[in-house]
């Protein structure tokens, strides 16, 4: 079973205008996500990584899988890759508290094996959620498990990495700018200067109108609301113990 279908809260089916509320719906998603059990990578993991960052940001970044660290902490991008991606948002003058980076996976697949397709199939609804209620206008795909999912299409990386598009993620269009997992530019000088290429893109698709968005399926009830924006909390470092309880951190992370 999945989450798709059985979602009880799709912004079609209720309407959704602030991004307090938002955050407030994130944090539910995030509870459902911690108690999951839709595939068998809930009997390994230490935690569900649910991702982090601002949850009204602009730009999303979503990758693979946790590994070990990030299952250890909680946390995305907490190893070697994710000390690549802060210095890569750092040329581009972002930091993470900018961004909200998750994966495609919520759980550590054992010994960091690829995800199994049904593993993708059991998390999409989360990442899908996550993409209504922070509502991107860019979304960085990070490899090609990610890009793959998201295109709904085979095409690899090496074709794709660099070129923009609009895509529509649930009820959401965005600009989706497939890149390379920082993972597979940590080795290969060649794939870390196409990466640091294709990151240059970045600030000119934050720049750009966010794509027309598709009608939603029915009226909101309430019309205009006065956007509040969430208080922006910090990521403990990379690599240090939030000192919080498990739950408190994460909830304080977006
Ligand atoms: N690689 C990923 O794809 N995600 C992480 O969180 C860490 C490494």
């Amino acid at each position: 079973m999945t989450i798709r279908d059985e979602w009880p809260l799709t912004t079609t089916s209720r309407s959704v205008t602030t991004a307090t509320e938002r955050r407030e719906l994130l944090k539910e998603v995030y509870e459902q996500a911690r108690g999951c059990i839709a595939c068998p990578l809930h009997q390994t993991r230490t935690q569900v990584v649910f991702g982090a960052g601002n949850a009204d940001a602009d730009l999303m970044f979503i990758g693979e899988a946790p590994g070990a660290d990030e299952d250890r902490l909680g946390l995305p991008f907490v190893g070697r890759a994710g000390k690549l991606l802060d210095r890569l948002l750092g040329e581009i003058g972002l930091e993470r508290t900018d961004v909200f980076i998750a994966n495609t996976l919520k759980c550590r697949p054992p010994s960091n094996r690829d995800p199994y397709p049904n593993e993708i199939e059991s998390c999409s609804g989360y990442l899908r959620r996550q993409v209504e209620l922070i509502q991107p206008k860019v979304i960085c795909t990070l490899g090609n498990f990610s890009t793959k999912l998201l295109r709904e299409d085979s095409t690899g990386i090496s074709r794709l990495h660099g070129r923009d598009e609009v895509r529509t993620i649930g009820c959401r269009a965005v600009r989706l700018l497939p890149l390379y997992h920082p993972a597979a530019a940590l080795y290969t000088p060649s794939n870390l200067q196409t990466l640091r290429d294709d990151f240059t893109r970045i600030p000119e698709l934050l720049a750009l109108d966010p794509p027309p968005q598709p009608e939603p399926a029915f009226t909101p009830e309430t019309e205009t609301e006065v956007e509040v924006a969430p208080e922006p909390v910090r990521a403990p470092e990379p690599g240090t113990t939030p000192v919080l309880d498990p739950v408190d951190a994460q909830l304080g992370l977006f």
